[in-house]
């Protein structure tokens, strides 16, 4: 309804009317009149009113059927009926029917003014209690939704969990049952399988070493602990000791490794450690994931004067496009490889990533099955005042 107040008279006395009209009209409300009851019908299909005074008993039809019409197109509406005291039992019957109230004739204007303050005062209570109550649903709705948003924090931390148990579970099994069969007296095992043994759980013991280091570094990550310390450094530098670290595991596959250092590269401003480790997460991927022999290029360059573009290049196995959606995600490892599979953790690659974005970067990967796979990472190049 309108910031005016609509006040709509209907009276088959045109001086009754004429008299209510100039006084509602003085008291500041845009009144409509209608003499008849079927002219007042239309009036109410045409338009919402405030308040409706209508005479009880007119002459085509009954004041009853006003208030019928009135409260059925505009429940808000309040409708004073006017009655006469031979009349003051339809009256009642239409404060039942849910008439706001009745006055008697001949009309005191004092009392239909307090009717009328009322009646308003009330229909605004109405309007803000609709608003409250909107308000409280649009909350409700924002509340469900954090809820909702909390509930697949929850089963997402549920599912690492899992994952993780089961990840453990797998090399301290291993561990367990060849230590036993070691252990027993009973069916002692010669050398040659004792040392092949003791092997199975130096592995073992190492997968779950580098499990739970990584672990630890991820929880260190989300628990938003692990901050940026950014020094400026040759970027140059960092990957041949990069390279220096992992020819010994390259060479395990008589793979190489190229770096190419686009022009402009030179000294950074980022967190040194981390580079490394984003570097060696998805060097030793692209090793894994390499055949014997295979081809590793490391691949930097300036892709705008403040934003770093570096790029992991094997030729190795690939991987599916479905596959390139999860492997970011923690445990996300590739099924259809199971030969593979054991020699990581499934957490390199969102650690590698959680680092990259640390440093307000992203990293993505093109890569095609049988075909080898690109890991790109892009850094916004820090100065070493912060800018
Ligand atoms: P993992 O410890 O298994 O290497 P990551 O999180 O580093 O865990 O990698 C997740 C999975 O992504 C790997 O298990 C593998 O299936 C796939 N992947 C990662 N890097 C490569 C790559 N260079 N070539 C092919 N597959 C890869």
């Amino acid at each position: 309804m309108s910031l005016v107040t609509n006040i709509l008279v209907t009276d088959d006395e045109p001086a009754t009317l004429e008299t209510l009209s100039a006084a509602l009209e003085e008291m500041g409300y845009r009144v409509t009149t209608a003499v008849k009851g079927q002219e007042a019908l239309a009036l109410i299909r045409r338009q919402p009113f405030n308040i409706v005074i209508a005479d009880i008993k007119l002459p085509d039809i009954s004041g009853l059927k006003i208030l019928e019409i009135a409260r059925e197109l505009n429940p808000e509406t309040a409708v004073i009926m006017i009655t006469g005291h031979a009349s003051i039992e339809t009256a009642v019957e239409a404060i039942n029917e849910g008439a706001y109230a009745y006055i008697l004739k001949p009309v005191a204007m004092s009392e239909l003014e307090t009717i009328i303050n009322n009646a308003l005062r009330e229909q605004r209570l109405l309007i803000e209690n609709r608003e409250l109550v909107e308000r409280l649903r649009q909350s409700n709705k924002r509340l469900e939704e954090v809820n909702m948003a909390l509930e697949q924090v929850s089963q997402a931390k549920s599912d690492f969990m899992a994952k993780m148990s089961h990840e453990l579970r797998t090399p301290l099994n291993s561990i367990i049952g060849f230590s036993e069969v070691i252990l027993s007296k009973a069916s002692p095992v010669d050398q040659a399988t004792h040392d092949e043994f003791l092997n199975y759980i130096h592995v073992s013991a190492k997968h779950l070493l580098h499990l739970i280091n990584s672990i630890l570094d991820l929880s260190k990550i989300e628990s938003g602990k692990m901050s940026l310390e950014p020094s400026e450094f040759d970027l140059a530098v960092l990957l041949e000791d990069v390279k220096i670290t992992v020819l010994p595991m390259l060479a395990t596959k008589k793979q190489t490794l190229q770096i190419e250092m686009g022009e402009g590269v030179s000294s950074i401003f980022a967190d040194e450690a981390k580079m490394r480790q984003i570097f060696l997460n998805l060097i030793s991927n692209a090793h894994k994931f390499t055949l014997t022999e295979g081809k590793i290029r490391v691949i930097c360059q300036l892709e705008t004067p403040h934003v770093l573009h570096c790029s992991v290049i094997d030729n190795g196995i690939g991987i599916s496009p479905q596959d390139q959606q999860r492997i970011f995600e923690e445990f996300g490892q590739v099924k259809t490889s199971p030969n593979t599979r054991r020699q990581g953790v499934g957490l390199g690659l969102s650690i590698a990533k959680r680092l990259v974005e640390l440093h307000g970067g992203k990293i993505w990967v093109l890569s095609e099955l049988g075909h080898g796979s690109t890991f790109t990472f892009s850094i916004p190049l820090a100065t070493k005042g912060g800018a």
